[in-house]
């Protein structure tokens, strides 16, 4: 048998540092870093399309691209166990601090926000009505979700989830109405500020003369960078952003910022607890630190520089299509969501046979292929710039005065 000394002897000759040697990885054909390995091109292999986005943060062209310190940072999370818990604590009271909010957590996209939110709202901290979501009759708990009409566009459907109700105003007489014991929350979608009767601040006025909680969905609504902390300022109680949008975070990644009584609650609706709502949306460690860096990296960035060169694109491109005849372009900053210099190409119907649906087309299917933005039976295009590449413009400019130009002859 071992003696107690052998035995410590034995132990003290292993190192300390499994890391030392590398990670599980280390053995066989994979016993190289990553960064040794050569990367598969994987969307080639498979014969994909890919494409210069010509037009947006859209979730179908897969959003963004994630810059490289992201990537970094991921690729280094990638290597390390931690737990969940703690890194949610650790990076949630960065992202608190960055944004001016109490408290923040990274969620599974703003979708997934705006889910966890609204649970946070109904349960509170207490285990037993987290599980018992999404039926709410019989449990004391809150039930209904008030909203404008004009905000309701399809993302409101998340709040739905949680299997509270939604009721829909128009004019401040119906909210007055609507407003009523079972109230659990009044939620605001920023982009259709524009449209909606009742703006931010009235909204959030009335919501605290009855104690309500309030919701902003933002997912699309930088730049300006300061819209990170402005609706945190104004006094919304949750706000939600997209991590994948404007920000190039993971795609699947989001943020939910707010009180730190609800962000606690969210939490618990959420992993690595099961037994609740929100079990599917789990976001790994990778995409937390990733969300945070992108988050960083967005509000580090010189926001002039890069409007400069939005602008000088679009300029770019509207300078080497012009004179084409029958066409006319403009540039324009959409009011809320998406606000960057974007183009747009028009034409007279009655003078050129084409739509923009043709349009967009045409430039899907020439090489190499561009998405622009495109309807069927409308006479314009929407040339979006602020996805684009270093360099990307020249093409796009090529390949759109070709079109226009073989409209025309
Ligand atoms: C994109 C979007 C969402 C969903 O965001 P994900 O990050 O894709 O989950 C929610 N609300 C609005 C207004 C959006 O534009």
């Amino acid at each position: 048998m071992i003696t107690r000394r052998n035995l410590l002897k034995r132990l003290s000759a292993l190192p300390l540092m499994g890391g030392l040697f590398g990670t599980h990885w280390a053995f066989g054909k994979s016993a190289m870093s990553a960064e040794a390995l050569p990367a598969r091109n994987v969307i080639q292999e498979m014969g994909l399309r890919t494409f210069i986005n010509a037009a947006g943060n859209y979730t179908s062209m897969t959003a963004s691209l994630m810059p490289p310190e992201v990537m970094g940072a991921i690729q280094e999370a990638s290597r390390h166990y931690v737990m969940l818990d703690d890194l949610q604590d650790a990076v949630g009271a960065r992202i608190a601090e960055l944004c001016h909010a109490e408290a923040a957590m990274v969620t599974a996209g703003c979708w997934s926000a705006l889910v966890l939110g609204t649970a946070g709202v109904l349960t509170g901290t207490d285990t037993k009505k987290i599980a018992q979501l999404p039926f709410l009759a019989g449990t004391g708990m809150k039930s209904e979700i008030i909203l404008q009409k004009s905000h309701a566009n399809g993302y409101h459907h998340a709040l739905t989830n949680t299997g509270a109700k939604l009721i829909l105003i128009e004019t401040r007489e119906e909210l007055d109405a609507a407003i009523n014991e079972n109230t659990a929350m009044m939620w605001y979608l920023n982009r259709e500020t524009p449209v909606g009767q009742i703006k931010h601040e009235e909204w959030i006025a009335i919501a605290r003369k009855h104690g309500i909680p309030t919701m902003n969905d933002i997912a699309a609504d930088v730049p300006p960078v300061e819209n990170l902390w402005k609706y945190n300022d104004m006094g919304f109680d949750l706000v939600a952003i997209s991590g994948g949008k404007a920000l190039c975070g993971p795609q699947s990644a989001g943020i939910l910022m707010g009180k730190k009584d609800l962000i606690a609650a969210a939490r618990l609706n959420a992993p690595p607890r099961g037994g609740n709502i929100g079990r599917g949306n789990k976001v790994n460690k990778e995409e937390i630190i990733g969300m945070l860096v992108a988050l960083e990296t967005f509000i580090n960035r010189d926001h002039e520089a890069y409007w400069k060169e939005w602008e000088r694109k679009v300029a770019f491109i509207a300078g080497e299509i012009s004179g084409v005849p029958g066409f006319r372009s403009e540039t324009f900053v959409p009011e809320i969501a998406n606000e960057n210099p974007t183009l747009k190409v028009s034409w007279d119907k009655s003078k050129v046979a084409l739509t923009g649906a043709q349009l967009g087309e045409k430039l899907r299917k020439g090489s190499p292929s561009i998405e622009t933005i495109s309807w069927e039976g409308e006479d314009y295009i929407r040339v979006a710039v602020f996805t684009l590449n270093q360099g990307e413009e020249k093409v796009v400019a090529k390949r759109l005065g070709e079109e226009l130009l073989a409209a025309v002859s």
